[in-house]
């Protein structure tokens, strides 16, 4: 007997039906001894449907209010499983993220899990009973509903499962595990048996939305089993196999066999370039124009300076789309006041492309060829930057589709693996 997290996303709680699928296959699972604790998602479209309503009444909603709204997503959906279950003949109890407690800090709209209360849910497990916990919610230290950030169900689970020293953490979800890339771009993309933590951090960090990138990191700290898998294959499909299909992420690299280069392709349309023209070329120019930046709680992703000519630079850097006219306005003021540089150019029309692989680390050539796919395609790479399993270029948005089908293609990971 082992203790077991399933997580379900949207799309598998989507509709009565598929909730009642969830239901058999989670009571499948109980069956077969285990101790279950479920995590599930609101319901497809919810939490859209949430966020839109709450900006028809203020269109810069306030943090606490959109959470306490977004919350109820997950409420709805732990309630119809708890039903489900019952009706099933299986006793269930569900729980908000306040009565656990799950508890995070107060950074309404992308909180962080700082601790969850494991007395209450082992107390019922003992009992016999099915556990479902709210994904995506939590209390701050003050009382208030706080969320995860989107996808932060994916968090909860992970976070729950290591709370718990379950013995595995499965993420169901709409597709059948992690891919080269995704799917939905590229239909020739291939699903991965294994893929290490350290890659599938890169792939979340850089886009891959299958898994927040939370999640990836309690599941490293805590080295909590994580598998994604499929909600959609029939609930009744034998146990083993279920719990053999999918994509585990590991913590060790695998040396019985060759690794490939390239694991993966990540992008993101996210991101937003802003270039300051024509700066004075001294010590301290980077802190007085990134100063300020940090200072407005803005992060910074990718940054480049030029060679100076003639004393004078040019220095760009890539903020999230959502911070982009709030980096503008602080930069607006400093440029003028302080550096009195030439100007400041904004660009919101671009993409980040990205390649990743640990197999990178013991093997020269990769830069190049992705550089040489992309001249091919005619695409204009903008910013570079690495580290050692990645590589991720800015490029303009229309060519973001082109760029990952072609370095798919060129990495070999349409064909398969060896
Ligand atoms: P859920 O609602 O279950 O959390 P998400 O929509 O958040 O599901 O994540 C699953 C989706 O992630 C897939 O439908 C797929 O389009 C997308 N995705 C992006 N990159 C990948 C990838 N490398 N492998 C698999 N899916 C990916
Ligand atoms: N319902 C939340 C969202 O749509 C959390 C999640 O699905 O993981 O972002
Ligand atoms: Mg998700």
């Amino acid at each position: 007997m082992a203790l077991i997290v399933h997580k379900y996303g949207g799309t598998s709680m989507g509709s009565s039906e598929r909730i009642k699928n969830v239901a058999q296959r989670v009571a499948k699972w109980q069956a077969a001894g285990h101790q279950m604790v479920v995590v599930p998602s609101a319901m497809s479209g919810e939490t859209n449907r949430l966020i839109a309503l709450a900006k028809e009444i203020q269109p810069q909603p306030d943090g606490r209010e959109l959470d306490m709204i977004c919350a109820t997503g997950e409420q709805v959906s732990v309630g119809l499983l708890a039903m489900a279950l019952k009706a099933q003949g299986v006793d269930a109890v569900s729980y908000a993220g306040w009565q656990v407690p799950v508890r995070t800090d107060n950074a309404f709209t992308k909180a962080r899990i700082q601790s969850i209360d494991d007395e209450r849910v082992r107390r019922d497990l003992d009992a016999g009973r099915v556990v479902i916990i709210t994904g995506f919610q939590g209390i701050d230290g003050d009382g208030n509903i706080t969320t995860l950030g989107r996808g932060g169900s994916d968090t909860s689970a992970v976070a729950v499962a290591a709370a718990l020293k379950a013995e595995e953490c499965l993420i169901y979800t709409d597709v059948d595990g992690v891919y080269t890339t995704d799917p939905r771009v590229v239909p020739e993309a291939r699903r991965l048996e294994k893929v290490t933590f350290e890659e599938m951090l890169e792939m979340a960090s850089l886009g891959s939305k299958v898994l927040q990138i939370r999640s990836v990191e309690f599941a490293g700290k805590y080295k909590v089993k994580t598998r994604v898998l499929s909600s959609l294959t029939p609930p009744d499909i034998p146990l083993a196999q279920e719990a053999a299909s999918g994509t585990l992420i590991t913590f060790e690299e695998d040396n019985s066999m060759e690794q490939a280069v390239i694991s993966g392709i990540a992008f993101n349309r996210d991101e937003a370039k802003i270039t300051v023209l024509n700066v004075p070329d001294r010590p301290g120019i980077a802190y007085q124009i990134l100063g300020p930046v940090a200072e407005a709680n803005i992060d910074v992703d990718m940054i480049i300076q030029n060679a100076s000519s003639k004393g004078m630079t040019d220095f760009s850097f890539t903020v999230h789309r959502n911070e982009y006219q709030a980096a503008l306005a602080v930069l607006n003021e400093q440029v003028k006041e302080v550096i009195k540089a030439g100007e400041i150019a904004g660009d919101p029309k671009i993409a980040k492309v990205s390649v990743v692989g640990i197999g990178m680390r013991s093997h020269v050539g990769i830069a190049s060829l992705m550089f040489r796919t992309l001249s091919e395609e005619r695409i204009n790479i903008q910013m570079i930057s690495t580290s050692e399993i990645k590589i991720s270029v800015v490029i303009e948005d229309k060519y973001m589709e082109l760029a990952v089908r072609a370095l798919h293609k060129a990495f070999g990971l349409d064909q398969p693996a060896v």
